[in-house]
């Protein structure tokens, strides 16, 4: 398929979905004009990009980790890191959404902070194949260069840069949203999520990649992990409806120790010293350990 298919074939799925936009400025609805821009009622306009993403924020983040991150994010979910996560998580709307699969025949999936895009791709998969095919998703993050991979990778989904303060989508469009260990704005999901929609959150639990932590933090006297305010104002906002909790060990390889090491953002404070120590040492496997938590409005 050609460059100009691909990007008019983005065009034309944009316009068909074009309710669920509105203007991150003014908050007026959008429409697509000429094949290439979302346009509010006030004539504030956004072009599809090239690569076949929107830029819906007033500003982007790009830091110098952000493409190495997310290419290390991609290649430990591509050798399996979150797969066990992605079931557990497509189980969960299988569960508590197959109520609006019935009643409604097309529905709209959010992930908030979807980063390069590869969780929301693996979950659409899996949906696919238990028979869940008449859905769209979309994947937002404030990172450009995130956004960018996952536009490139994965062109059947509308992808836009987009600011979860500014959520720019209008009321009650999406069914489920997804924030999967990634900052959560409960006001805008509140707003954005039908009235029977789901909310799902992904959070770490006490032992996620403790054997990393154990190599960073031995040298300074951190107090234990507890997620529990971020349970309590997940419940101040949702009704739960469950909460599950993940744990698994992922084998690791010498392949895999630097981008798990690229991937996590432990890694961020490190000191140069402490970074070339930790590389060499070939830990045998991490732990993976994840709540998962589904509510709704
Ligand atoms: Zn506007």
């Amino acid at each position: 398929m050609s460059k100009w298919n691909k990007h008019e074939m983005k065009a034309d799925l944009i316009g068909k979905h074009q309710h669920l936009f509105r203007c991150p400025l003014c908050s007026q609805p959008m429409r697509m004009v000429e094949g290439k821009s979302l346009l509010c009622t006030n004539q504030h306009c956004y072009d599809l990009s090239k690569c076949g993403y929107l830029h819906l924020a007033a500003r982007s983040y790009k830091t110098k980790y952000d493409k190495q991150l997310f290419s290390s994010r991609r290649m430990m979910c591509n050798n399996g890191f979150f797969d066990p996560l992605n079931e557990a998580i497509s189980s969960t709307i299988m569960k508590f959404m197959k109520p609006l699969f019935d009643q409604k025949s097309h529905l709209y999936l959010l992930d908030a902070g979807c980063g390069e895009g590869t969780h929301l791709s693996h979950i659409q998969d899996k949906l696919t194949w238990k028979g869940i095919t008449e859905l769209t998703s979309v994947g937002m993050d404030l990172s450009k260069e995130g956004i960018v991979a996952a536009a490139k990778e994965y062109p059947h989904t509308l992808w836009c840069v987009a600011d979860l303060a500014h959520c720019p989508f209008s009321n009650q469009q999406f069914d489920g949203v997804f924030n999967i260990l990634s900052p959560s704005n409960y006001a805008e999901f509140t707003r954005i999520l039908s009235e029977d929609g789901c909310v799902l959150k992904v959070i770490p639990e006490q032992y996620y990649l403790r054997e990393l932590r154990c190599l960073y933090e031995q040298k300074k006297n951190k107090p234990a992990y507890s997620n529990d305010n971020i349970l309590s104002r997940f419940k101040d906002h949702f009704k739960l409806l469950s909460a599950e909790r993940l744990t698994y060990r992922f084998m690791l390889n010498a392949d895999l120790m630097k981008p798990l090491l690229h991937m996590t953002p432990l890694s961020w404070g490190a000191t140069e010293a402490d970074w070339q120590q930790v590389q060499e040492i070939n830990l045998p496997y991490v732990t993976v350990d994840l709540l998962i938590l589904c509510g709704k409005k």
